[in-house]
């Protein structure tokens, strides 16, 4: 069951957006640190309701100062006396409009409908010109794919509210009739829905809230005339017409469940109660219903029970696949977080909802009623998958990377030190600040990029000298993770692994810093590779809760790494790991249940990294040797680089190659043994190396061990990796 949000608050849960407008307002600071304040807000947004599960987030619903201004701008419909010249409308004119300038007063500002927000109202008379002239809600909609990876549905005004909110110009009070300038606006309208066509969007919302007003035929004929008119343009797009804050009379309702291109209505059934009426006995066959019962005009928790039961209902009469949970408008007539509340009284406190907890509540509610089952149904709908071919990708990962051939990398960890645990300890035990911890582990990375920048090595890691073990690590930045202090399970010989117990819902990241990362990748000009554990090794190394099958506690787990991934891309690393080295030992015994479990597996997978960009390169590693039966899972992986165990299974895997299955990423079979102590000759290497050119073309090859180096000494480690980069050189000369 799908969930969708009408609109945000944008001041930010600490008015954030308040200050930082009235210091910009003083010249107390520049355009960009404002525009910087805004631009982590809207993120910040959109990633909690990515995370919290929504599938259509809105995006144009943060704005500078008004959403109806925003729509004045993207027209062009300034009016003469601000002294705009033409070009996009900027932070100069726009203001000037909202709040005056020395020379000229402020635009008209009213109460939007029976809210108390007041937006400004456009002035608009017969000479006016419209052009297109504020390229914000593209560029949203773009933003909000680029750094959330939410495919967005862009938010416009619709064209006939926006008429019908304005107010005739000066002179022209008593004669002219708003809507006689539809023909004039739709042009500008068409230009920004082309734009945000080419920019991918799939879906758009028009919001025309004044169709809940008593509006007579020739203004309801007027969104007839303007959806039509804009059907062609509008082809290949989900339409969603959204209407709030009251019922909507029944002759509007037949208007609008009449428009030509229109797939998806949106009602208001908090403040509608008669529209559920008109619904029951009308609704169109195969459209969407948005069905707005989570209140976004008050701060009351939602009475879900209830909530529940209209939306039955209602699944009852527009079927399960298209009723979407929604809110009743837009969150910005409500409260943006209580959180912060640390003050109120803990048992009132459980009877609100501000707008961050509506969002989980509308989720909750779309989760309800689907049940567990169909939510994972519905996350297996879509792919997941990165939109260019790997080929593709790789060619321009190659044009950033500039990597020889035959490149030569690690798998992550370097040795863990007996000073190094002590480290760790000590910081847990807090008998060392962190600043000292902080420096500890700093001076450690710069080592081992020192030492990697010696060896010669392409691709560097940064060590991972602050994890005690690659799931615990994660999980403890997880919520729904417990952590045992004496959980011990033998690994393999003296080795155990402390599994952490998964027993709830795996979501709500803390934030997860990119912080190690990216100070390794500022001590070295060459690729750092950030490193994640994925999600499918998190939940084969865990104790997994048993109330829920395995599946769907998988398909909770990709969304974190998902942003972490994005935050790697953002702080500049190139180059991402996602390490599933648990992926082939979770295979199922039985060969009946295998399909559905590589099925499950490879997806989440893809999750975490289908929304970065071409140019980033994201590898996986994958441990255990037997990996010929499931090749063609890790070829619909869709990793650019996969680094794989390979040294003990006497190149079996290769095998699979021979025998001519196709492989067009990145490959590293390592080239020798982690688990022993022996150092491998350069020569050994360089054979090793030779059998896999036979079988895998030569552009696709990477030299790596078998593993991470973290139980390893360093006396082993440095001869072994040396050995390994020289055989790596020596191939290069003859290839
Ligand atoms: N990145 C991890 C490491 O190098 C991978 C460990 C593993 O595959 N088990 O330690
Ligand atoms: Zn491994």
């Amino acid at each position: 069951m799908a969930s969708h949000i009408v609109g945000y608050p944008r001041m930010g849960p600490k008015r954030e957006l308040k200050f930082a407008l009235e210091s910009f307002w003083d010249k107390k600071s520049s355009a960009e640190d404002l525009e910087k304040v805004a631009a982590d807000l809207r993120t910040s947004i959109w990633k909690q309701m990515a995370g919290a599960g929504i599938k259509y987030i809105p995006s144009n619903t943060f704005s500078y100062y008004d959403q109806v201004l925003d729509t004045t701008a993207m027209l062009g419909a300034v009016p003469p006396r601000y002294g705009w010249s033409g070009g996009e409308i900027g932070f100069d004119v726009y203001f000037s409009m909202a709040r005056g300038n020395a020379s000229v007063p402020a635009m008209e500002m009213t109460k939007w409908f029976d809210t108390n927000y007041h937006f400004i109202v456009p002035e608009l008379g017969p000479d006016v010109q419209f052009s297109y002239a504020s390229h914000k809600a593209v560029t949203e909609y773009k933003e909000a794919k680029a750094v959330s990876w939410v495919d967005s549905v862009p938010v416009l005004i619709g064209p006939v509210s926006y008429l019908l909110l304005s107010k005739p110009a000066k002179g022209v009070e008593k004669t002219f009739s708003l809507i006689s300038l539809l023909g004039k606006i739709l042009p500008v309208y068409k230009e920004v829905i082309s734009e945000l066509k080419a920019a991918g969007a799939s879906w758009i919302q028009f919001d025309e809230p004044t169709l809940v007003m008593d509006l007579d035929s020739h203004k309801l004929q007027a969104f007839t005339d303007a959806y039509s008119e804009l059907e062609s343009t509008l082809s290949g797009l989900n339409v969603l017409i959204e209407t709030y804050f009251a019922d909507i009379p029944a002759k509007a309702f037949k208007t609008l469940t009449s428009l030509k291109g229109v797939s998806a209505y949106g009602f208001d059934l908090v403040r509608g109660t008669k529209t559920l009426d008109l619904i029951k006995s009308e609704f169109p066959k195969g459209k969407y219903l948005f069905a707005g019962v989570v209140d976004g005009r008050n701060i009351w928790a939602n009475d879900l029970a209830s909530s529940l039961s209209t939306l039955h209902e209602l699944e009852g009469i527009v079927g399960k696949d298209k009723l979407v949970v929604s809110t009743s408008c837009s969150l910005l007539h409500t409260a943006v977080d209580l959180v912060n509340e640390t003050k109120l009284d803990k048992e009132i406190k459980s009877w609100l909802a501000f707008a961050a907890q509506k969002v989980v509540e509308v989720n909750a509610l779309a989760k309800a009623l689907a049940g567990e089952k169909d939510e994972a149904a519905a996350l297996r709908g879509s792919d997941h998958r990165r939109a260019t071919n790997v080929t593709a990708r790789l060619d321009a990962q190659q044009k950033k990377l500039d990597l020889p051939i035959l490149p030569t990398t690690t798998i992550g960890s370097f040795p863990q030190t007996i000073e190094l645990r002590r480290v760790r300890r000590e910081y847990k035990a807090n008998k060392i600040s962190e600043d000292d911890y902080i420096k500890a582990i700093k001076e450690e990375i710069q080592k081992v990029v020192k030492l990697q920048e010696e060896l010669d090595i392409d691709v560097l890691v940064h060590g991972e000298p602050e994890r005690n073990d690659m799931v615990e690590y994660f999980g403890e930045q997880l919520s729904g993770f417990a952590f045992t202090v004496n959980g011990w399970v033998q690994s393999y010989g003296s080795r155990c692994v402390k599994p952490p117990i998964i027993y709830g819902d795996v979501s709500r990241p803390k934030p997860m810093t990119v912080f190690w990362s990216s100070t390794a990748q500022s001590m070295t000009a060459r690729p750092m590779k950030g490193m994640l554990t994925g999600p499918v090794t998190i939940l084969n190394w865990s104790f997994v809760r048993n109330d829920q099958p395995r599946f769907e506690t998988c398909y909770q787990m990709p969304w974190p790494s998902r942003m972490k991934v994005e935050d790697l891309q953002k702080a500049g690393i190139n180059v991402i790991q996602i390490d599933e080295a648990a992926l082939r030992e979770g295979l199922p015994l039985r060969k009946s249940e295998q399909a559905f479990y590589l099925d499950w597996a490879v997806h989440s997978f893809r999750i975490t990294n289908c929304g970065v960009q071409d140019t980033t390169q994201i590898h996986t590693h994958m441990c255990y040797s037997n990996f010929n039966d499931i090749i063609h899972s890790i070829i619909d992986m869709d990793a650019d680089v996969i680094t794989i165990e390979n040294s003990r299974s006497d190149e079996k895997l290769l095998s699979v190659f021979r025998e001519g299955v196709k492989y067009g990423a990145g490959i590293g079979p390592g080239v020798y043994d982690i688990h022993s102590p022996r150092i491998p000759s350069t020569e050994e290497i360089a054979d090793r190396i030779n059998k896999m050119l036979a079988v895998l073309e030569k552009n696709i090859l990477w030299v790596n061990p078998d593993c991470g180096l973290k139980t390893r000494k360093y006396s082993e480690v440095k001869p072994a990796l040396n050995n390994m980069v020289a055989a790596a050189k020596l191939l290069r000369t003859s290839l």
